[in-house]
């Protein structure tokens, strides 16, 4: 069984609980983790105050900066571990899983690199007054990530919140906690002192509702769903603790009838089927102008067939998807689009000899879907993209904008005006425009509007997010 990291320390559950930790491409239980509650979050809490008055919080930047490169090089050095760990996991690809790897490190270079580069400012005032603005840690951070990237999420939410010096409690998903224990060992390794990076396994009504209400922490990042976020959000409202929420999407393909075909399909059917559809980011709905509604997405399913679906190990284009739950959910929004009579206009196969206890779901893809339907405006989180046909730039501006969600959109178009007026337009923190960005972009600020949270995360804007400015007024006559 893996135990937690706490205040340096590896140490198993109080009460001794533990978790079992399952492959999703034969649902079989393969190790186990500890499972951590309010009593292990308490001491995580405790941990990461303490680090702060240590030698975490007397190292210059720079020096923190340092060590952050330095883990990022030590993730390199365990690509192949890594990505295996992070593949069996999760089910994903071998070449998902590296890249997620990759891109782990990328996060850690990046805001390693940025550390000691983020500059105050002075501000005119009265005269014989002297007025700079510096950004201080927050204190304690705490992070609750999901299971769709383990690995990703670590580094895109805890690299930058030690980059700013802040000491962080991390609860990874149940599901998938193995590559954080993995890498935290790592950072020890790499010279970061103890009690400034803990991880607690455990479940998220317990270690994680634990974390979000506990009062010694100063911020919350929360990535998952909209359910949890808003729990999330009412435990830290309680202790008035900043919280940043990257929830749900049902990001739009807006496609005009200028499109360049060739260049616009493979990217559209990647960016729902990557991950088997489980991205937060995932360009789940296809609205396509309805002169070339019929022909487009007809090219579109002739790709979407093709799509193949295997383990880890087949390499294919997407593996099973994470648990039994998950595996229910998609496979209801599927059964009931069919049962309602939306048509299937393509699916993917799945691979020969896979477990018949893997969790593995056809790609689907629908349309033309209606409006109203579920598959329209709720959020699957699987293999499944919504194909629906619009008049004009303002029915595509409105379809585009007519669900909860406001996280990615994508607009394809030749024409330069359309694409900024569009782009402009459409309510989501980030638009792609003749080309798609699913999970991608450690540069980029990311997250969302309406329902799918608020906060940013990645880019320079995530220091921000992670810091607090503090004003400092110097009478000098
Ligand atoms: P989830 O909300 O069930 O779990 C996310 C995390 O929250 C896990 O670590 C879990 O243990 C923890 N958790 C669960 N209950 C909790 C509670 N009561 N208090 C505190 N923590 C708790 O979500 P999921 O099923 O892991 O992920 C799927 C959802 O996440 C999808 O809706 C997806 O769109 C969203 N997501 C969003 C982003 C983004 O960046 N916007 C990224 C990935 C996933």
């Amino acid at each position: 069984m893996h135990k937690m990291l706490i205040g340096g320390q590896w140490i198993h559950a109080k009460d001794g609980g533990s978790l079992p930790v399952s492959n999703p491409s034969d649902g079989q239980v393969f190790d186990s983790i500890s499972r951590g509650g309010a009593h292990e979050i308490d001491l995580a809490v405790k941990a990461a105050r303490a680090a702060l008055s240590g030698p975490w919080g007397a190292m210059s930047l720079t020096d923190k900066g340092r060590i952050l490169v330095k883990i990022s090089q030590k993730i390199l050095d365990h690509e192949e571990e890594l990505t295996q760990l992070e593949a069996r996991d999760t089910g994903k690809p071998i070449t998902t899983a590296r890249n997620d790897i990759k891109v782990l490190a990328r996060y850690f270079e990046f805001y390693g690199t940025a550390a000691d580069k983020i500059h105050g400012e002075v501000i005119p005032f009265v005269n014989g007054h002297q007025v700079s603005l510096i950004r201080e840690p927050l204190g304690v951070t705490a992070h609750i990530i999901p299971w769709n990237y383990p690995a990703q999420m670590l580094g895109r939410t805890v690299a930058p919140a030690l980059a700013v010096g802040n000491a962080t409690v991390l609860k990874p998903a149940e599901d998938t906690s193995l590559s954080a224990l993995r890498v935290a060992e790592l950072a020890l390794e790499a010279g970061l002192p103890p009690g400034v990076l803990n991880v607690v396994t455990g479940l998220g009504e317990e270690a994680g509702a634990a974390l979000a209400a506990h009062p010694g922490i100063n911020f919350i990042s929360f990535t998952g769903s909209n359910e949890v976020g808003t729990l999330v959000q009412q435990a830290a409202a309680k202790n008035a603790v900043k919280c940043v929420l990257e929830l749900g999407g049902k990001s739009p393909q807006i496609v005009f009838d200028d499109v360049d075909v060739g260049r616009a399909v493979p990217i559209i059917v990647r960016a729902i089927v990557q991950n088997a559809g489980q991205t937060c980011t995932a360009g789940s709905r296809l609205l396509v102008q309805r002169t070339i509604f019929d022909s487009f997405v007809g090219k579109v399913a002739e790709a979407f067939a093709k799509v193949k679906v295997g383990t880890p190990e087949m390499d294919h284009d997407c593996g099973p998807v994470m648990n039994p739950a998950q595996y229910a959910r998609v496979n209801r929004y599927i059964n009931q689009a069919r049962e309602s009579g939306v048509p299937v206009l393509a699916e993917g196969t799945l691979a020969t000899g896979l477990s018949p206890s893997g969790y593995f779901v056809k790609p689907t893809l629908f349309g033309p879907v209606p409006r109203n339907h579920a598959l329209a405006c709720e959020e699957v989180f699987g293999p499944v993209l919504s194909a629906m046909p619009f008049e004009d730039e303002a029915d595509a501006i409105a379809l585009a904008n007519g669900t909860d969600y406001g996280l990615l959109a994508a607009v394809w178009t030749e024409n330069a005006g359309r694409l900024q007026r569009v782009a402009k337009a459409v309510q989501a923190g980030q638009v792609f425009m003749n080309c798609y960005g699913a999970g991608g972009g450690v540069e980029l600020p990311f997250g969302g509007t309406k329902r799918s949270g608020h906060g940013r995360e990645k880019g320079m804007l995530a220091l921000e997010e992670l810091s607090s400015c503090k004003t400092l007024v110097h009478y000098h006559g």
